[in-house]
């Protein structure tokens, strides 16, 4: 594209590569994943040799499809695979199968937390090269491993418009994507690999475009490119001009190094692949997966907001994760939906981050859940006995009601009882009593966590705090 129908002070553009979570690979039976012995799940088609044949896999164009609808792209009315060729050692046969002249999707678009819309200028299927491992590091090795076993990986290529202006917004568009693929369970977060080559310029340079290459994580994103700006104005600044180039992102240095100049997309000769039949993308097929569509994060916000009266930020939160969404739609049903966002927003969330687990990763039960909000609801156990008894239930089931009955824990309402632990802390600390009505608030709060001790969290603390303030005078 022209660098001068540009205007902002930085453009950037994404390819992203995603694996997708089909259980064989893109052309061949070989399992994408299980034991990670090298060279072990291969046959003759991931190693490309001679005379071997590719066999489409199904479910991988159909994992695409759904990516293609929920990105609102418009979709190919055939599906064909073309040959990009080239030499390099991780990929056997010297070229990828990949889609260019026909990309599966085009003209798609993404909304970002801000509202903004970005542009998705393609989506495709290809296949994923091997993996090439440099036993003492990228610098220092005298030789190269090559590992086949991802090689043929199904991939999912995403190219966004020139339109992100930001390495923030570069950011959250990958968040926003992450999320699209969680919703559509067709990329598995805890092994599948998702990478972006990132296109960026700036103005002050007339926009000449660098390639960082490979740079994996939404967090590295937003580094690499924060970095790369940066260079570019130095650069710029200090009367040097800038050349079209491909660089490479350096984690542990924090930098991008040049690559090489950029090859344009015709230097890699692509031709149809004559193996693979040209095949019609019929409106049946589009709409059985139409059918399979789940409802996506977009949407559940907007429920969220008008139907459930949550506050926009509680209802991103719930709704970045399918799993959290899905558990908090069946609390709700049950529990006011503002309290339930709030416990699981606030409470299973901290919890969560604080063990460093995922949700898909412990065994909950629903129906606990729901049993404790109800008593929290009701009242009838404090907040302090929910949160604790929230981070019991993170660690393993069990049945809350009961437990809640034979260890004790039913908040003391009693108005009486309550009177009497609070009459004990007045008599026992005369100073803050004293201080008290001095007007000092700190030790109001003293009290009330001496009431709080007493009844071992039973307490409101609300009831405890007006008490005291009759007592106090
Ligand atoms: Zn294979
Ligand atoms: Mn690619």
């Amino acid at each position: 594209m022209a660098g001068e129908k540009f205007t902002s002070d930085v453009v950037i553009g994404l390819e992203i590569h995603a694996e997708m979570a089909t259980q064989s690979k893109l052309f061949c039976g070989c399992s994408t994943h299980g034991t990670d012995e090298p060279n072990t799940r291969t046959c003759e088609v991931c190693l490309g040799m001679p005379g071997s044949k590719p066999v489409l896999n199904r479910k991988a164009v159909d994992f695409a499809l759904k990516l293609c609808l929920a990105l609102n792209c418009r979709i190919a009315p055939q599906l064909v695979f073309s040959r990009k060729s080239y030499f390099y050692p991780d990929m056997a046969k010297n070229y990828q199968i990949s889609q260019y002249e026909i990309p599966l999707g085009k003209k798609g678009s993404l909304k970002l937390k801000s509202g903004k819309e970005v542009g998705i200028t393609r989506v495709h299927i290809e296949e994923d090269p091997a993996a090439l491992v440099h036993p003492s590091g990228m610098e220092r090795s005298t030789y190269v491993l090559v590992d086949y076993n991802r090689s043929g990986d199904p991939l999912c290529e995403i190219v966004t418009d020139p339109e992100l202006e930001s390495p923030s917004e570069a950011r959250d568009f990958m968040k926003q994507l992450i999320t699209v693929l969680n919703y559509l369970s067709i990329f598995d977060i805890n092994r599948c690999i998702i990478k972006a080559d990132c296109n960026v310029s700036i103005k002050e340079s007339g926009y000449v475009r660098a390639e960082i290459k490979n740079v994996t994580g939404f967090k590295e994103i937003e580094r690499a490119l924060k970095y790369e700006v940066e260079r570019q104005k130095k650069e710029v600044h200090e009367g040097n001009s800038l050349k079209q180039e491909t660089r490479a992102w350096d984690p542990d240095l924090g930098i991008t190094r040049p690559m090489r100049t950029k090859e344009v997309e015709e230097e890699y000769g692509y031709i149809l692949d004559p193996d693979l039949t040209v095949i019609d993308i019929t409106d049946e097929m589009v709409s059985a997966v139409e059918q399979d569509m789940p409802e996506l994060a977009e949407s559940k916000i907007e429920k969220y907001v008008k139907e459930y009266n949550l506050k926009k930020e509680d209802a991103e939160i719930l709704s970045q994760e399918k799993l959290l969404a899905d558990l908090f739609e069946k609390v709700a049903e049950e529990i006011d939906p503002v309290l339930a966002a709030k416990w699981l927003r606030r409470e299973l969330v901290r919890v969560l981050n604080y063990s460093k687990k995922k949700l898909a990763e412990i065994e909950l039960d629903e129906r606990h859940l729901i049993d404790l909000l109800k008593l929290v609801e009701e009242k009838k156990i404090t907040e302090t006995t929910g949160q604790n008894l929230i981070e019991k239930l993170l660690q393993e089931p069990f049945d809350v009601k009961e437990y809640v009955e034979n260890q004790g824990l039913a908040a003391v309402s009693d108005k009486g009882e309550l009177e009497k632990f609070c009459k004990e802390a007045v008599e026992e600390n005369p100073k803050a009593v004293e201080d008290l009505k001095q007007g000092n608030e700190n030790s109001l709060n003293f009290l009330v966590g001496q009431v709080m001790r007493k009844t071992k969290g039973k307490a409101v603390p609300k009831e405890v705090n007006e008490i005291l303030r009759k007592l106090v005078g």
